[in-house]
């Protein structure tokens, strides 16, 4: 929680003192409603997710009968949080108990998914599992060697094949080699490049597939990595690589660099997949599996 709560003090810093504002206003009243309003959409919260909840706080106010602004505080952090909370899909990760899992991570360049895995494989190392790393962005270049830099620090083996070659290849020796060594957890990295988002999505389905046909409930999991520093662009990207794959939940990364953490709420409610981990800084230990209540008390205390 101390993690969460240093990890997010620029959103909560800028948030506190907005709501601080709202809060202390004379009466509930619409003005009010707007006030929140324009603080939600400025912490990134998106306008349609803003709307619901004020929509919510409104009719929560009514019924409850609430007079007194100082007593929103507590039914707005309720209502966050269910909205993170979501539906009944878990933000728990779909491991196998015995063999072979399979995670998969996509996303666009630079949004930090080569430091994820570093940092995911350094946890799950931790925990005693064996772990190996297979080197699916053949596209990007240095990236490779990146990977295997993450390999090196945390102790797992990493998979690869030359610059430019075939993703699918990658991944497909990642399955065989990892099969082979017994291991528990395949961390897939594959590239990220936009400005061909056509091929992107051919060679993520490719990917997929030969996952797929090896290990037939694989993946396990497929992570879209997600920069929360970019705002709404992540939105729009979660929606295209939507289409690519199926999606089993977020990496919201650089959380600690952004005062606009309300991209969370937005991308929970919108594309109704739920954020799995946050990225809360550079290092090993940087990265949190998520919790909306743990979330939502760092925002506001
Ligand atoms: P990739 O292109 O998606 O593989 O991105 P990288 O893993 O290379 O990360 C890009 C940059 O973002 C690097 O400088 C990382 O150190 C940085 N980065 C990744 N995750 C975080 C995070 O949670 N917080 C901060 N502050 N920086 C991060």
């Amino acid at each position: 929680t101390q993690k969460f709560k240093d990890g997010l003090s620029k959103t909560s810093s800028s948030l506190v003192g907005a709501m601080d504002s709202v809060f202390s206003r004379n009466r509930i009243d619409e003005e009010l409603f707007e006030e929140l309003e324009d603080v939600l959409i400025g912490a990134d919260v998106g306008v349609q997710t803003t709307m619901e909840i004020v929509d919510r706080l409104r009719s929560e106010v009514k019924q409850r009968k609430v007079k007194d602004p100082a007593d929103l505080q507590p039914l707005l952090s309720e209502i966050l949080v269910e909205m993170l909370q979501g539906d009944d899909r878990d933000t728990a990760m779909n491991l196998k108990a015995d063999g072979l899992s399979i995670i998969l991570f996509v996303g666009v360049n630079g949004v930090g998914k080569t430091t994820t895995i570093g940092k995911l494989a350094h946890q799950y190392r931790q925990e005693g599992k064996r772990v190996i790393l297979a080197a699916g962005d053949t596209f990007r270049a240095g990236a490779i060697e990146q990977l295997e830099v993450w390999g090196e620090r945390v102790g797992v083996d990493v998979i690869r094949h030359q610059a430019g070659s075939d993703p699918a290849a990658v991944i497909y020796d990642g399955i065989q080699a990892a099969k082979a060594r017994g291991a528990d957890i395949l961390l897939c990295d594959t590239a990220g490049r936009l400005h061909s988002k056509v091929n992107l999505m051919e060679e993520l389905k490719k990917v997929y597939r030969v996952i797929q046909r090896e290990v037939p409930e694989a993946p396990h999991e497929t992570l879209l990595v997600l920069d929360s520093t970019t705002g709404q662009n992540a939105l729009q990207q979660a929606k295209w690589f939507n289409e690519a794959t199926r999606l089993s939940g977020i990496v919201l990364t650089k959380m600690d660099g952004t005062a606009k953490g309300g991209i969370a709420v937005a991308i929970r409610r919108e594309l109704s997949i739920p954020v799995k981990w946050i990225g809360l800084g550079e290092k090993l230990d940087d990265l949190q599996p998520f919790d909306a209540e743990q979330f939502v008390h760092a925002l506001f205390v």
